[in-house]
Parts: structure tokens; sequence; C-alpha cells
């Protein structure tokens, strides 16, 4: 089939490289002149396993390739999957939906055949219907444009894998034609077996932003316990392990540590919230904001910790931080709980050094004023303490021994709870982590 994917950033990108991989032919288009230079000349715009790969593998096979131009994708295909941005708005915890809206109004007019456009980005429910209304506002008359909404549930980090093997896959549809054609699409991973439920809109919409909203409240439940943990010298690696064995809860995101970010998970529960308060649902949603609290606390208790390590106060400290990305195996920085306590240590009179296996280059280039080293022995030199704060496999293997031969002084905080705490102290460090007692 052919199909064409407005928008290829993070999500885009991937999808539009999974659909060529299945065997679809794919016109990805964006406005970003450079990211579809780069993905036109087989270079990813960012880091995530094995998709360049995938990307050279299905442009030199010719079922991929990609555009600036909408007049090219309203003419390349009938189905047409939206992947473009929603971002937490400037002025408040809302979906900035103007990217979705744009495309809609300079696409849609361009459209001459009858079409399905397919919703991937991840809304607040009901925008589908102010969605559709724009369609007919804009859509050129005599030509059919259906909509339906196909959440998106990609990990970064994980984007392949997750992309090609997925848990679900969740079809909102208005009718059985919209049906047929995502069934038709995604034929190949059903025939494998992944689920594929058939829903309506609303619910397609709100899957996504309940599972991201249970996500974070699972972590930021584990989180609030290890706030318990601190104070009682319970460990919440132990405690995390015991409770999630329980089938019924399980021990999938369910780490306590520095939290998350991305840029997904927090802007994703703070819109629902705002939907909810515009919508008015009454109470429904009040634990959002907590969850929310408790995870931007493990920011804070992290730099606390620094703070402690260093005697007190961080003036004039050097701090090695491990880890700028929000999550291991990326290069996505946005909303990254390591940056924000690298910039707080520094806000207190830190020196600080930041190193990264992949996300330097965005790192240095987004905050400047931190100093980076692409060697984990270049920032920890002279450092008074080590933070770890991204858990790239990297940095497990370290060799404490090594390590501790540069630094000034051995103390080192794992706000990841994924070092291996004994051979650090055998190798004379102080060792902590976030809930444990005696760092674990
Ligand atoms: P992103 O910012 O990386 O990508 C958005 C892309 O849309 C950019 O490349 C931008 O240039 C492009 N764009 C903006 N306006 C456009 C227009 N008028 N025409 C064509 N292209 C345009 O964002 P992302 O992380 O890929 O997220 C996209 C959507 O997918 C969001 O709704 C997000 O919540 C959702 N999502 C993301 C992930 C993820 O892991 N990144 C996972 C699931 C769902």
């Amino acid at each position: 089939m052919r199909i064409s994917v407005i928008g290829t950033g993070y999500l885009g990108a991937v999808h539009a490289a999974g659909l060529a991989e299945i065997g679809h032919e794919v016109l990805g288009m964006d406005i970003d002149q450079d990211k579809i230079a780069a993905l036109s000349s087989g270079n990813a715009p960012f880091y995530e396993d094995d998709f360049e790969d995938m990307l050279v593998r299905n442009a030199r096979d010719g079922r991929i390739r990609f555009t600036t131009s909408l007049d090219e994708a309203a003419a390349f295909a009938d189905v047409h999957f939206l992947c473009v941005g929603t971002p937490q708005s400037e002025e408040g915890n809302s979906a900035d939906l103007r990217q979705l809206k744009g495309v809609i109004r300079d696409f849609v007019p361009r459209i001459r055949k009858d079409s399905l456009l397919i919703g991937k980005s991840t809304v607040p429910v009901g925008t589908s219907d102010t969605i559709r209304q724009l369609i007919s506002e804009h859509g050129a008359s005599g030509v059919a444009i259906e909509l339906a909404w196909n959440p998106e549930f990609l990990r970064e980090g994980q984007a392949v894998h997750d992309t090609m093997a997925p848990d679900r896959i969740v079809a909102g549809v208005g009718s059985g034609t919209a049906e047929k054609r995502l069934r038709d699409i995604y034929d190949p991973l059903i025939r494998k077996g992944v689920p594929f439920f058939v829903t309506n809109i609303a619910t397609a919409e709100l899957v996504k932003m309940a599972s991201n909203s249970f996500l974070a409240t699972k972590l930021s439940f584990i989180n609030a316990m290890s706030e318990i943990c601190d104070l009682t010298g319970a460990d919440v690696v132990h405690l995390a392990e015991a409770v999630g064995e329980d089938r019924r809860i399980g021990r999938s995101y369910f780490k306590a540590g520095l939290g998350f970010g991305g840029g997904c998970l927090p802007k994703d529960i703070r819109a629902l919230y705002s939907y909810g308060q515009q919508a008015n649902v009454g109470k429904a949603l009040d634990f959002l904001p907590v969850v929310d609290e408790i995870n931007l606390r493990c920011r804070e208790r992290t730099v606390a910790a620094a703070r402690r390590l260093c005697g007190g106060s961080l003036a004039g400290a050097a701090v090695a931080v491990l880890g700028a990305a929000f999550v291991p195996n990326s290069d996505d920085i946005r909303d990254s709980p390591a940056l924000a306590v690298a910039t707080a240590c520094a806000a207190e009179g830190a020196l600080v050094r930041v190193h990264d296996v992949r996300a330097l280059q965005r790192a240095s280039q987004a905050i400047p004023t931190l100093t980076y080293d692409d060697e984990v022995l270049g920032v920890c030199e002279g450092a008074d303490v080590v933070l770890h704060l991204t858990d790239w496999r990297e940095y497990q293997d370290l060799d404490p021994a090594e390590v501790k031969s540069v630094v000034a002084r051995t103390r080192i905080f794992d706000a990841r709870n994924a070092l291996p705490a004994d051979r650090w102290r055998a190798a004379g460090w102080t060792f902590e982590g976030i809930g444990r007692p005696n760092g674990g």
C-alpha cells in the first residue's frame, strides 16, 4: 500500500521506516528541511538503536523516501498518518495542538482523492471532533476525507523494537472501511499475533493518555515509597521486587529513581489533567498533579543528596554528572531529569561536568553553560561527587577503582539505583542511592 507520513520526528520517522519494513511504499513528509535532508541521505536525525539500519535498508530497496512537499504527499497516497508534535503549551499545562491544526489547514485542501487520515499524535480525548470540523471546512468539494485514530505506544530507546513488535495496535475508527484499511496496513504484524483492538475514536484518543497516566502513576507510586524508605531504613529496591512479584502489580515500570521525563509522559499527564479541568470532570483526575509533584521531587532529592555529599553546600563543588539523555539508548534530552539536576547543581554554584553516551551534542546546544566531556574519566577528574543520572549500560560496566584514581573525593549518588553498589563500596566509595539504606 502507498502511505504518507506527515511529521517525521521521533515518532513519525520510526513509524515511516516501520511501515516500509512491513512492505509498504512510504513517503515521509516534514517541514524541517534539515531533518528531511538527513533522512533522505540515510542519516538518522536522532539516535535510536537499529533505526538507521532500517532506514537505509528500506531506502535502498525503494520502499521509503522523504519530501518537504505537502503537494507530493497528497498526490502520493490516499492513506496519510499524522505524526506531528503535540507539546505542552507555553502558557499552561494543556496540549498545544497548533502543529496538528496547521497540518489539517495546509494539507487537506491539497487532497484530490478520497482519503483516510490517521491521527497518531497523542491528543486529549475529543480532539478528533475539532479536526473533523477543520477537515470539513478546508477539504475540497467532492472529496471524501475520513479520520481515524491509531495512537502510538513506542518507547524512545526501544522504538524500533516497539514498532515492529508492539504489545497491541489500537484502531479508533468510525466505519468498517477505515477498520479494514487499518487491518490491511498492519496485516503483517497482526499475522504475527499482535493484538488488534478496534474501538471508537474517542476511546483510541483516551487509551494513549490513560496508558501514559497509569505508567507515570506507577513510577511515582514507587518513588513515593522510596521517600518512606529514605525515612525508615527500608530498601526500595527490595520493596519493589517483593511488591512487584505479585502478578496483579508487576515489576515493569516499577523502579524507584530519578523519575520520568522526556517529550511524552510529563506533558501527557499535564494535558490530561488540563483537559479534565476544562471539561469539568470534577475530581476524577486530581491525582495527576500529585503524580507530577512526586516525580519532580525526585530531582530535588537528588540535588539535596549531592549537596549533602559535598558537606552541605554545592558552591564551588566539582560535580561529575553521568547522563544527559532522558532515557538510555536515546539522544533525546526533552525534559531530561539528568539535565534538570545538572542545571540545578550549577545554579547553586557547583562546577558541573556532564557525560553522556549519545546526547552530548544536543545537551551542549540546549544548555551551553554546562561543561561537557565525551570521556567519563574526563568528567570525573577532580570531582567532589559523582551523580549517576541516566542508566546507560556503559555506566554499569565502569571500573570503580579507575574512576577513584581521578576524583577528588570518592562519593557517588546512584539516582537510578542501577550500579553495582557492592563493587563501588569494595573499591572504597561512599555509595548512596534513592530510597536505599546506606545506599543499597
Ligand atoms: P517531534 O517534535 O520529534 O516531531 C514532530 C515533527 O512534526 C517535527 O519533525 C516537526 O518538524 C514536524 N512538523 C511540525 N509541523 C509540521 C507540519 N505542518 N507539516 C509537517 N511536519 C510538521 O515529536 P515526536 O516525539 O515525534 O512526537 C510526535 C507525536 O507523537 C506527539 O503527539 C507525541 O506525544 C506522540 N508520541 C511520541 C512518542 C515518542 O516516543 N516520541 C511516542 C508515542 C507518541
